[in-house]
Protein backbone atom coordinates (compact mmCIF):
# COMPACT_ATOMS: atom_id res chain seq x y z
CA UNK A 1 0.00 0.00 0.00
CA UNK A 2 2.51 2.49 -1.44
CA UNK A 3 1.25 6.29 -1.90
CA UNK A 4 2.24 9.30 -4.41
CA UNK A 5 5.60 9.95 -1.74
CA UNK A 6 7.09 6.20 -2.48
CA UNK A 7 5.62 5.47 1.65
CA UNK A 8 4.32 1.63 2.32
CA UNK A 9 1.77 1.77 4.65
CA UNK A 10 1.64 -0.98 6.98
CA UNK A 11 0.18 -0.03 10.27
CA UNK A 12 -3.05 0.16 10.66
CA UNK A 13 -4.88 1.95 13.79
CA UNK A 14 -8.68 0.96 14.16
CA UNK A 15 -10.99 3.00 16.56
CA UNK A 16 -13.73 0.69 18.02
CA UNK A 17 -15.99 3.25 19.59
CA UNK A 18 -16.19 7.29 19.81
CA UNK A 19 -17.48 6.53 23.30
CA UNK A 20 -15.61 7.50 26.56
CA UNK A 21 -15.72 7.39 30.05
CA UNK A 22 -13.82 10.10 30.47
CA UNK A 23 -14.07 13.95 29.08
CA UNK A 24 -10.72 15.21 28.20
CA UNK A 25 -11.24 18.79 27.05
CA UNK A 26 -8.48 18.54 24.20
CA UNK A 27 -10.04 15.33 22.47
CA UNK A 28 -13.94 16.09 22.88
CA UNK A 29 -16.03 19.17 21.09
CA UNK A 30 -16.94 22.13 23.66
CA UNK A 31 -20.31 21.34 22.63
CA UNK A 32 -22.70 18.50 23.68
CA UNK A 33 -21.46 16.18 21.43
CA UNK A 34 -23.83 12.72 20.64
CA UNK A 35 -21.91 9.71 20.56
CA UNK A 36 -22.58 7.43 17.22
CA UNK A 37 -25.38 5.12 17.72
CA UNK A 38 -23.92 1.02 17.73
CA UNK A 39 -25.81 0.25 14.63
CA UNK A 40 -23.48 2.75 12.60
CA UNK A 41 -20.25 1.15 14.10
CA UNK A 42 -18.59 -1.58 12.60
CA UNK A 43 -19.69 -4.41 14.35
CA UNK A 44 -17.25 -7.15 15.33
CA UNK A 45 -17.30 -9.47 12.33
CA UNK A 46 -16.97 -6.39 9.94
CA UNK A 47 -14.00 -5.15 11.78
CA UNK A 48 -12.63 -8.56 11.71
CA UNK A 49 -13.49 -9.00 7.72
CA UNK A 50 -11.88 -5.50 7.33
CA UNK A 51 -8.79 -6.33 9.41
CA UNK A 52 -8.32 -9.40 7.55
CA UNK A 53 -8.17 -7.21 4.20
CA UNK A 54 -5.57 -4.81 5.38
CA UNK A 55 -3.19 -7.56 6.58
CA UNK A 56 -3.58 -9.67 3.16
CA UNK A 57 -2.31 -6.05 1.51
CA UNK A 58 0.72 -6.03 3.91
CA UNK A 59 -0.71 -4.84 7.32
CA UNK A 60 1.58 -5.85 10.02
CA UNK A 61 0.58 -4.01 12.99
CA UNK A 62 -3.08 -3.17 14.35
CA UNK A 63 -3.30 -0.89 17.15
CA UNK A 64 -6.94 -0.34 19.00
CA UNK A 65 -7.91 3.24 20.21
CA UNK A 66 -10.88 5.65 20.05
CA UNK A 67 -12.87 6.80 21.79
CA UNK A 68 -12.46 4.14 24.85
CA UNK A 69 -11.87 0.75 23.07
CA UNK A 70 -12.73 -0.82 26.21
CA UNK A 71 -15.92 0.43 27.04
CA UNK A 72 -17.15 -1.19 24.03
CA UNK A 73 -19.10 -4.11 25.33
CA UNK A 74 -17.56 -6.86 22.85
CA UNK A 75 -13.95 -5.35 23.08
CA UNK A 76 -13.15 -8.70 24.32
CA UNK A 77 -14.60 -10.26 21.73
CA UNK A 78 -12.50 -8.50 18.92
CA UNK A 79 -9.35 -8.65 20.80
CA UNK A 80 -9.35 -12.09 20.55
CA UNK A 81 -10.55 -12.61 17.01
CA UNK A 82 -7.35 -10.16 16.02
CA UNK A 83 -4.97 -11.68 18.35
CA UNK A 84 -5.11 -14.48 15.58
CA UNK A 85 -3.95 -12.28 12.77
CA UNK A 86 -0.45 -12.03 12.03
CA UNK A 87 -0.05 -8.80 12.90
CA UNK A 88 1.69 -6.78 16.10
CA UNK A 89 -1.81 -6.19 18.18
CA UNK A 90 -1.87 -2.89 20.39
CA UNK A 91 -4.07 -0.94 22.08
CA UNK A 92 -4.17 2.49 23.16
CA UNK A 93 -6.71 3.22 26.45
CA UNK A 94 -7.10 5.20 29.16
CA UNK A 95 -6.50 2.56 31.74
CA UNK A 96 -9.78 2.77 33.36
CA UNK A 97 -11.27 -0.83 32.49
CA UNK A 98 -7.81 -2.23 32.41
CA UNK A 99 -8.71 -4.13 35.73
CA UNK A 100 -11.91 -5.80 34.11
CA UNK A 101 -10.38 -6.49 31.06
CA UNK A 102 -7.05 -8.03 32.47
CA UNK A 103 -7.94 -12.22 31.82
CA UNK A 104 -9.11 -10.77 28.19
CA UNK A 105 -5.21 -9.05 27.67
CA UNK A 106 -3.41 -11.89 29.37
CA UNK A 107 -5.13 -14.08 26.97
CA UNK A 108 -4.63 -12.00 23.93
CA UNK A 109 -1.62 -11.11 21.32
CA UNK A 110 -1.16 -7.72 23.15
CA UNK A 111 2.19 -7.44 24.72
CA UNK A 112 2.21 -3.51 24.84
CA UNK A 113 -0.06 -1.23 25.76
CA UNK A 114 -0.53 2.88 25.52
CA UNK A 115 -2.41 4.29 28.82
CA UNK A 116 -2.93 8.14 28.63
CA UNK A 117 -2.10 9.90 31.80
CA UNK A 118 -1.56 13.50 31.58
CA UNK A 119 -0.91 14.34 35.21
CA UNK A 120 0.19 12.72 38.74
CA UNK A 121 -2.12 14.88 40.65
CA UNK A 122 -5.87 13.52 41.53
CA UNK A 123 -7.62 16.89 41.85
CA UNK A 124 -5.93 17.83 37.99
CA UNK A 125 -7.22 14.61 36.60
CA UNK A 126 -10.66 15.45 37.86
CA UNK A 127 -10.16 19.26 36.47
CA UNK A 128 -9.13 17.47 33.21
CA UNK A 129 -11.01 14.46 32.59
CA UNK A 130 -14.49 15.47 34.27
CA UNK A 131 -14.23 12.42 35.94
CA UNK A 132 -12.69 11.28 39.76
CA UNK A 133 -10.85 8.39 38.26
CA UNK A 134 -6.67 9.29 38.86
CA UNK A 135 -6.46 5.93 41.42
CA UNK A 136 -8.28 3.41 38.71
CA UNK A 137 -5.22 4.55 36.10
CA UNK A 138 -2.67 4.56 38.10
CA UNK A 139 -3.39 1.15 39.86
CA UNK A 140 -3.92 -0.35 36.18
CA UNK A 141 -0.43 0.99 35.24
CA UNK A 142 0.72 -1.00 38.05
CA UNK A 143 -1.21 -4.38 36.83
CA UNK A 144 0.24 -4.16 33.82
CA UNK A 145 3.84 -3.55 34.98
CA UNK A 146 3.12 -7.04 37.28
CA UNK A 147 2.23 -9.01 34.09
CA UNK A 148 4.76 -8.19 32.43
CA UNK A 149 3.56 -5.66 29.83
CA UNK A 150 5.22 -3.19 27.71
CA UNK A 151 3.65 0.02 29.14
CA UNK A 152 3.64 3.55 27.16
CA UNK A 153 2.59 6.46 28.81
CA UNK A 154 0.82 9.07 27.09
CA UNK A 155 0.98 12.54 28.51
CA UNK A 156 -0.26 15.56 26.08
CA UNK A 157 1.43 18.39 27.90
CA UNK A 158 -0.19 21.57 27.55
CA UNK A 159 1.30 25.13 28.65
CA UNK A 160 0.12 26.26 32.14
CA UNK A 161 -1.38 23.55 32.95
CA UNK A 162 0.55 20.38 33.34
CA UNK A 163 4.13 21.06 32.27
CA UNK A 164 4.72 21.92 35.44
CA UNK A 165 4.76 18.12 36.05
CA UNK A 166 7.38 17.14 33.38
CA UNK A 167 9.71 16.13 35.26
CA UNK A 168 7.74 14.38 38.00
CA UNK A 169 7.13 12.26 35.16
CA UNK A 170 11.03 11.60 34.30
CA UNK A 171 11.54 10.97 37.91
CA UNK A 172 8.65 7.83 37.74
CA UNK A 173 11.54 6.50 34.52
CA UNK A 174 13.62 5.97 37.52
CA UNK A 175 11.96 3.54 39.13
CA UNK A 176 9.74 2.06 37.20
CA UNK A 177 10.29 0.89 33.42
CA UNK A 178 7.80 2.78 31.90
CA UNK A 179 8.28 4.51 29.19
CA UNK A 180 6.53 8.11 29.42
CA UNK A 181 5.60 10.13 25.75
CA UNK A 182 5.19 13.57 26.09
CA UNK A 183 3.01 14.61 23.32
CA UNK A 184 2.60 17.86 21.59
CA UNK A 185 -0.76 19.69 22.39
CA UNK A 186 -2.61 19.44 18.71
CA UNK A 187 -5.77 20.84 17.46
CA UNK A 188 -8.76 19.56 16.44
CA UNK A 189 -12.31 20.74 16.14
CA UNK A 190 -13.81 22.52 18.72
CA UNK A 191 -10.66 21.29 21.48
CA UNK A 192 -9.87 24.91 22.50
CA UNK A 193 -6.19 24.84 21.14
CA UNK A 194 -4.18 28.01 20.65
CA UNK A 195 -0.31 27.58 19.83
CA UNK A 196 0.69 29.17 22.91
CA UNK A 197 -0.89 26.38 24.98
CA UNK A 198 1.58 23.89 22.75
CA UNK A 199 5.01 22.81 24.86
CA UNK A 200 7.39 22.39 22.55
CA UNK A 201 10.03 19.06 21.58
CA UNK A 202 12.94 22.08 22.28
CA UNK A 203 10.57 23.44 25.42
CA UNK A 204 10.14 20.01 26.64
CA UNK A 205 13.82 18.63 26.36
CA UNK A 206 14.98 21.91 27.86
CA UNK A 207 13.24 21.98 31.37
CA UNK A 208 14.46 17.93 31.50
CA UNK A 209 17.77 19.13 30.79
CA UNK A 210 17.45 21.35 34.30
CA UNK A 211 17.92 18.04 35.85
CA UNK A 212 18.64 15.49 33.74
CA UNK A 213 21.41 14.60 31.57
CA UNK A 214 19.92 12.10 28.57
CA UNK A 215 21.40 10.28 25.65
CA UNK A 216 18.80 9.98 22.84
CA UNK A 217 18.00 6.33 21.69
CA UNK A 218 18.69 5.10 18.69
CA UNK A 219 15.17 5.88 16.31
CA UNK A 220 13.03 3.80 13.19
CA UNK A 221 12.31 5.96 10.59
CA UNK A 222 8.61 5.16 11.34
CA UNK A 223 8.79 6.07 14.77
CA UNK A 224 6.39 9.26 15.75
CA UNK A 225 8.58 9.54 18.90
CA UNK A 226 12.32 10.76 19.32
CA UNK A 227 13.10 8.50 22.47
CA UNK A 228 15.61 9.05 25.58
CA UNK A 229 16.85 7.21 28.42
CA UNK A 230 18.78 8.69 31.54
CA UNK A 231 21.95 6.39 32.78
CA UNK A 232 19.89 4.62 36.05
CA UNK A 233 16.31 4.99 34.94
CA UNK A 234 14.52 1.49 34.24
CA UNK A 235 12.60 3.25 31.49
CA UNK A 236 12.39 6.27 28.93
CA UNK A 237 10.85 9.13 28.09
CA UNK A 238 10.21 10.49 24.50
CA UNK A 239 8.48 13.06 22.56
CA UNK A 240 5.89 13.26 19.70
CA UNK A 241 6.40 16.67 18.45
CA UNK A 242 3.57 16.62 15.33
CA UNK A 243 3.93 20.42 15.76
CA UNK A 244 6.92 21.28 15.67
CA UNK A 245 8.80 18.81 14.25
CA UNK A 246 6.65 16.33 12.32
CA UNK A 247 7.52 12.95 11.09
CA UNK A 248 5.01 12.55 7.86
CA UNK A 249 8.31 11.52 5.75
CA UNK A 250 8.15 8.29 7.10
CA UNK A 251 4.66 7.94 7.96
CA UNK A 252 3.07 4.22 7.76
CA UNK A 253 -0.16 5.03 9.27
CA UNK A 254 -3.61 4.64 7.89
CA UNK A 255 -6.85 4.79 10.53
CA UNK A 256 -9.99 3.61 10.04
CA UNK A 257 -12.98 5.33 12.81
CA UNK A 258 -15.31 3.46 14.42
CA UNK A 259 -18.04 4.58 11.64
CA UNK A 260 -15.86 2.59 9.37
CA UNK A 261 -14.05 5.52 7.54
CA UNK A 262 -10.45 5.41 6.46
CA UNK A 263 -8.29 8.15 6.85
CA UNK A 264 -5.03 8.33 4.80
CA UNK A 265 -3.99 11.28 7.58
CA UNK A 266 -5.00 12.03 11.28
CA UNK A 267 -5.30 15.91 9.86
CA UNK A 268 -6.71 14.70 6.54
CA UNK A 269 -9.90 16.31 4.93
CA UNK A 270 -11.60 13.61 3.34
CA UNK A 271 -12.30 10.17 4.39
CA UNK A 272 -13.44 7.24 2.29
CA UNK A 273 -16.74 4.98 3.58
CA UNK A 274 -15.77 1.55 3.44
CA UNK A 275 -18.08 -0.06 5.75
CA UNK A 276 -21.14 0.83 3.88
CA UNK A 277 -19.34 -0.42 0.36
CA UNK A 278 -18.72 -3.64 2.75
CA UNK A 279 -22.44 -4.04 3.63
CA UNK A 280 -23.45 -3.50 0.38
CA UNK A 281 -21.31 -6.92 -1.11
CA UNK A 282 -19.20 -4.65 -2.72
CA UNK A 283 -15.11 -4.68 -3.57
CA UNK A 284 -13.35 -2.50 -0.72
CA UNK A 285 -9.92 -3.17 -1.94
CA UNK A 286 -9.83 -0.13 -5.00
CA UNK A 287 -11.46 2.38 -2.32
CA UNK A 288 -8.46 1.73 0.01
CA UNK A 289 -6.09 1.58 -2.50
CA UNK A 290 -7.58 5.54 -3.91
CA UNK A 291 -7.75 6.90 -0.53
CA UNK A 292 -3.78 5.46 -0.19
CA UNK A 293 -2.74 7.64 -3.00
CA UNK A 294 -4.52 10.73 -2.39
CA UNK A 295 -2.58 11.19 0.67
CA UNK A 296 -1.39 14.80 1.53
CA UNK A 297 3.11 14.76 1.43
CA UNK A 298 1.91 16.53 5.28
CA UNK A 299 0.20 17.03 8.27
CA UNK A 300 -3.21 16.11 5.98
CA UNK A 301 -2.15 19.00 3.33
CA UNK A 302 -3.71 21.67 6.22
CA UNK A 303 -0.97 23.27 7.65
CA UNK A 304 2.84 22.72 7.99
CA UNK A 305 5.27 22.84 11.40
CA UNK A 306 6.73 26.43 9.99
CA UNK A 307 3.38 27.72 10.03
CA UNK A 308 1.90 25.80 13.56
CA UNK A 309 1.73 29.17 15.00
CA UNK A 310 -0.72 31.27 12.54
CA UNK A 311 -3.32 28.14 12.98
CA UNK A 312 -6.69 28.52 14.02
CA UNK A 313 -8.00 25.54 15.56
CA UNK A 314 -11.57 26.17 13.88
CA UNK A 315 -10.42 26.63 10.72
CA UNK A 316 -8.97 23.29 10.30
CA UNK A 317 -11.18 20.64 8.50
CA UNK A 318 -11.42 17.67 10.54
CA UNK A 319 -13.40 16.01 13.40
CA UNK A 320 -12.82 16.09 16.69
CA UNK A 321 -10.27 13.38 18.29
CA UNK A 322 -12.63 11.25 19.84
CA UNK A 323 -14.15 10.84 16.52
CA UNK A 324 -11.41 9.97 14.92
CA UNK A 325 -9.01 7.27 17.29
CA UNK A 326 -5.98 8.62 18.47
N1 LIG B 1 -9.28 6.72 25.15
C1 LIG B 1 -8.00 6.25 24.84
C2 LIG B 1 -6.93 7.06 25.55
O1 LIG B 1 -7.26 8.11 26.10
O2 LIG B 1 -5.80 6.63 25.53
C3 LIG B 1 -7.70 6.17 23.36
C4 LIG B 1 -8.11 7.31 22.49
S1 LIG B 1 -7.30 8.86 22.75
C5 LIG B 1 -8.09 9.85 21.54
C6 LIG B 1 -5.68 8.51 22.11
C7 LIG B 1 -4.59 9.47 22.48
O3 LIG B 1 -4.82 10.72 21.84
C8 LIG B 1 -4.50 9.75 23.96
O4 LIG B 1 -3.18 9.50 24.41
C9 LIG B 1 -4.82 11.22 24.06
O5 LIG B 1 -4.13 11.83 25.12
C10 LIG B 1 -4.37 11.73 22.72
N2 LIG B 1 -4.98 13.01 22.36
C11 LIG B 1 -6.30 13.33 22.35
N3 LIG B 1 -6.49 14.61 21.96
C12 LIG B 1 -5.27 15.12 21.71
C13 LIG B 1 -4.78 16.40 21.30
N4 LIG B 1 -5.60 17.39 21.06
N5 LIG B 1 -3.44 16.56 21.17
C14 LIG B 1 -2.59 15.55 21.41
N6 LIG B 1 -2.98 14.31 21.79
C15 LIG B 1 -4.30 14.10 21.96
FE1 LIG C 1 -11.64 9.62 26.22
FE2 LIG C 1 -9.12 9.10 25.54
FE3 LIG C 1 -10.36 11.24 24.54
FE4 LIG C 1 -9.74 11.21 27.11
S1 LIG C 1 -8.29 11.15 25.39
S2 LIG C 1 -11.76 11.83 26.23
S3 LIG C 1 -9.96 9.10 27.62
S4 LIG C 1 -10.89 9.16 24.16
Amino acid sequence: MKDTFGRIHNYLRISLTDNCNLRCFYCMPEEDYDFTPVSRLMQAEEIETLAKIFVEQGVNKIRLTGGEPLVRKDAGKIIAALSKLPVKLTLTTNGTRVKELLPVLLDSSIRSLNISLDTLQPERFLFMTRRDQFAKVYEAIQLLLEHHFYVKVNMVVMKGLNDTEILDFVEWTKTQPIHVRFIEFMPFSGNRWSSNKVVSLQEILDIIATKYEFDALPNDKNDTAKAFHITGHEGTFAVISTMTAPFCEGCNRIRLTADGKLKNCLFSKTETDLLQPLRRGEEVLPLIQSCILSKAKELGGQFTATNFEQIISESIDNRSMITIGG
